[in-house]
């Protein structure tokens, strides 16, 4: 069993009540690790490290370049380090260890993007339009962020955080999941070893709502940025307006993925199976609704069916997995209810548990399932399920398509499968998406944005521009000529 302690203001210490929880490798069941229940004294001694450490010299004097250079070390150490983090990742949420290899190999990258973002945030010059003024601004750091995570990619959705808002010259505490909190508690490690000041980079970890709300409603927080589901997001979203912190949400999704009767099927099926079978359906972005023309629905519906049968559920650390667990209990529980509730229903069930799939003794496993027969309006069809469960809604014309893929509250990505490229940009312009992927499904890139419309979230993450949402714009105004004016007119 593996120890681990928060990581405040450079030190690893013991939570304050000394209390521990256990984490859970969800393809065995078995705990692997024992970290910190950290309670409100915690989080605040977190944030204080994280406030003294705005104006320490030692982050506050660094040049843009020079946080770009503590970066870089960070994303080299990442870099040679990304085999091993990949494996406690997939140990910890039960994702497929080439799908965590690819993440925190993809870490490193994003930390040089950000890395090399950091000394090019420049502020401009403006005519203002009043005589003798000369007006510019500032990009200044927001101050100290709290960054919460959800637990099917922690390493990776807290990357699209940190490396901008260290970019920008901001302080953080990270609150992972109470599912997924050893990689976070390693990433301090590295934190460390790259050299980044004492309490720039603070982990509290713990079980249940108590330490991200403590966080969320700590005064000394200047922003909020969080992933994780709709209804936690507005929870935190109304804590931290209490203190007019303002807050980016990155929230659940019901995607839907179009096929239209001119795609190349294999394509089509190849990207659809992507969307909702990878990564046990546990991504926010899940294509979680085939959309599908009328005249190629039945042929498309036999290569999932079949794929869907021979999909290899097992450990997610053999090569051979295609598969993994569902990373908690409580998810697991949650899929099985809102299949059940769908069939109640009238939905009926192409492929699932029991029905062509086979799902292993051992572990927390929800089988491949495709629904057919589901009324628009049930649950399934507007609910994100965050698990292996394709809902199957077909259309006649692009207008019925369109309709039924915005026909819902959400609004964070949508893939649409055609061999038309008016077609494509026509759909593409229509769909109410953050994110719309042409002839492919579930790509991200740093240099990207991506957030959601509707309860998807507000705000985005990735690209450029991110950095910009770690920073406060300041207006500078130099008075030229040492004239006076009229004290009691507004000039
Ligand atoms: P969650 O239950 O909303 O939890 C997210 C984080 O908030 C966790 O660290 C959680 O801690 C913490 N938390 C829970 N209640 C809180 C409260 N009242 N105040 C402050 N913090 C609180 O989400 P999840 O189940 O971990 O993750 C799955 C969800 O994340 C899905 O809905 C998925 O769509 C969404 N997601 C969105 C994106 C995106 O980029 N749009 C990406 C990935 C996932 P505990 O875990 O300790 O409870």
């Amino acid at each position: 069993m593996s120890e681990y302690q928060l990581f405040i203001g450079g030190e690893w210490v013991d939570a304050a009540s000394g209390d521990t929880f256990e984490t859970v490798d969800p393809a065995t069941g078995a705990a692997w690790a024992r970290v910190p229940e950290a309670g409100a004294d915690d989080v605040d001694a977190a944030v204080r490290a994280a406030r003294a450490a705005l104006a320490d010299p030692a982050w506050a004097d660094l040049t843009p370049g020079g946080r770009g250079r503590l970066l870089h070390r960070l994303a080299d150490i990442l870099r040679r380090d990304a085999d091993g983090l990949a494996l406690l990742e997939s140990t910890d949420n039960g994702k497929l260890l080439r799908e965590t290899r690819a993440q925190t190999a993809a870490i490193a990258d994003h930390v040089d993007y950000f890395a090399g973002a950091a000394d090019k945030i420049e502020g401009s010059v403006i005519p203002s339009g009043k005589p003798n003024f000369l007006v510019y601004t500032q990009h200044v750091p927001i101050g100290v962020v709290g960054l919460l995570l959800p637990w099917n990619s922690p390493l990776f959705l807290t990357m699209f955080k940190l490396a901008p808002a260290l970019a920008a010259g901001c302080t953080v505490v990270i609150k992972p999941s109470e599912a997924t909190p050893v990689t976070t508690l390693e990433l301090g490690r590295r934190i460390a070893e790259a050299g980044f000041p004492r309490g720039v980079v603070n982990v509290v970890t713990g079980s249940g709502p108590a330490p991200g709300q403590a966080l969320t409603a700590h005064p000394g927080v200047d922003k909020i940025s969080f992933t994780g589901s709709t209804r936690t997001g507005i929870a935190v979203a109304k804590s931290a307006l209490d203190h007019l912190a303002p807050t980016d949400l990155e929230l659940g999704g019901k995607s839907a993925n179009i096929v239209f009767a001119d795609a190349d099927l294999e394509a089509a099926a190849n990207g659809v199976v992507a969307g909702i079978f990878a990564a046990t359906g546990q991504t926010c972005i899940a294509g979680s609704r085939l959309v599908v023309q009328e005249g190629v629905r039945e042929g498309l519906l036999e290569r999932l069916v079949a794929r869907a049968r021979t999909i290899k559920l097992g450990d997610p650390r053999d090569p051979e997995t295609e598969m993994g667990p569902i990373a908690t209990e409580a998810q697991h529980a949650k899929i099985a209810a809102m299949v059940g509730e769908a069939v109640d229903g009238g939905a009926r069930v192409l492929v699932g548990a029991g029905n062509g799939v086979t799902l292993p003794e051992r572990g927390r496993f929800a089988a491949p399932t495709i629904l057919v027969d589901v009324a628009p309006e049930a649950t399934i069809a507007q609910e994100e399920v965050f698990g292996p469960v394709l809902v199957v809604q077909p259309f006649g014309d692009e207008d019925e398509a369109v309709a039924i893929a915005n026909g819902t509250a959400y609004g964070l990505a949508a893939g649409l499968w055609t061999s038309d490229v008016r077609r494509a940009h026509r759909v593409a312009g229509r769909l109410r998406a953050g994110t719309v992927w042409v002839n492919s499904y579930r790509v991200l890139s740093y240099a990207v944005p991506f957030g959601g419309f509707g309860l998807s979230g507000i705000g985005r993450e990735n690209g450029f521009e991110a950095i910009k949402g770690f920073m406060e714009t300041k207006s500078i105004w130099v008075e030229l000529t040492g004239a006076t004016r009229d004290p009691f007119v507004l000039g």
